[in-house]
């Protein structure tokens, strides 16, 4: 199977599309339309991978392996132009930019493929930058607008692209696009999920993040409640009531839902924090003081998510779960 493998959920847009590569009926630009973390962009990348392949497969399909396709694999093809929002917008300097190299270079092999993620957020001048360039479009040149909502995307544009649609994908789905984004391992990506709240852009940003120094910190914090004087124990609701205060909730109840299954399954495939099975069956805390706990992690989880003040949810949280070894 090839790297550029869509995922199941695509199948039939990626058929489609590559149909009309290998039959030279390509449009000049593509609309691509479906919700965040839909894959939308790594069907771009098999798009921009299959006009270039260097060796494709009898069906057209980019082999993974040759110069090109390593390049576009590595994010570092000539042939790729990325184009984001800088700041809050996808400004006319950008296209401006853009058009002063297009115009510079002269594309030996494959095809120029400009993908521009988040295109709603173009100016009015950049949008009609764009307008001009697709009114005239340069040869041996794609160019792919990323969009969530179609709606907020000029007409005038619109009647220049195929508009090609994304479902949204389905959960095993999402773990492989996430996998293959991230370079994370399948356990890490579902714990991710699972903190994130289900969210795939939050499950992202976790894993680009800090999410595992994260949860190393709370999980050595977690060992110490029990021994914690009132002091500490406010400097570490201080610490857990910042920017992720929601995700460490989430940590804490991972963690002793794990813990409980473990004790009730005493099977490790429904655990979640499987890198930490060594942890998970050293831990000694008695049953009655574990249910204790997550009852005030619950509690706390409630809390937060009606909005209450952080700070004291977590002072409250820890108060009283350090109690219950007393
Ligand atoms: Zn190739």
């Amino acid at each position: 199977m090839s790297i550029f493998e869509p995922i199941d959920t695509h199948i039939d847009v990626w058929n489609k599309l590559k149909k009309a590569i290998t039959a030279g009926r390509m449009a000049h630009a593509y609309i691509f339309q479906g919700a965040e973390g839909s894959g939308r962009e790594s069907v771009a990348r098999a798009f921009a991978a299959t006009v270039n392949c260097l060796n494709p497969d009898h069906d057209g399909t980019a082999c993974g392996q040759c110069v090109s396709c390593r390049k576009i694999h590595h994010n570092n093809h000539p042939n790729i132009y990325y184009i984001e929002p800088d700041g809050a917008s996808i400004k006319l300097h950008q296209f401006k930019e853009l058009k002063r190299e297009l115009s510079l270079r002269q594309v030996e092999n494959g095809c120029q493929v400009i993908i521009i993620r988040q295109a709603e957020k173009m100016t009015g001048e950049a949008a009609n930058s764009i307008l001009k360039i697709l009114e005239e479009p340069p040869a041996q040149t794609v160019f792919i607008l990323i969009v969530k909502n179609i709606s907020a995307i000029k007409t005038t544009i619109l009647s220049r692209c195929q508009k090609v649609s994304f479902q949204t994908a389905s959960l095993e789905d999402t773990y492989k696009l996430l996998i293959e984004e991230t370079g994370y391992s399948m356990s890490e990506v579902k714990l991710a999920m699972q903190i994130g709240g289900e969210g795939v852009e939050r499950a992202r940003q976790l894993l680009e993040g800090k999410l595992f120094e994260l949860r190393g910190k709370v999980l050595d914090k977690v060992k110490r409640v029990d021994s914690m004087h009132q002091a500490e124990l406010m400097t570490v609701a201080e610490e857990w009531s910042g920017e992720f205060a929601w995700e460490i909730i989430q940590v804490l109840i991972l963690w002793y839902r794990d813990l409980l299954v473990w004790r009730e399954a005493g099977t490790d495939n429904l655990i979640i924090n499987m890198d930490r099975m060594e942890q998970i069956k050293q831990d000694t805390t008695p049953d009655g003081d574990m249910r204790g706990i997550i009852d005030i992690i619950l509690e706390a989880q409630w809390a937060l998510s009606v909005n209450a003040n952080k700070k004291l949810t977590m002072q409250d949280m820890l108060l009283k779960w350090s109690k219950v070894y007393r």
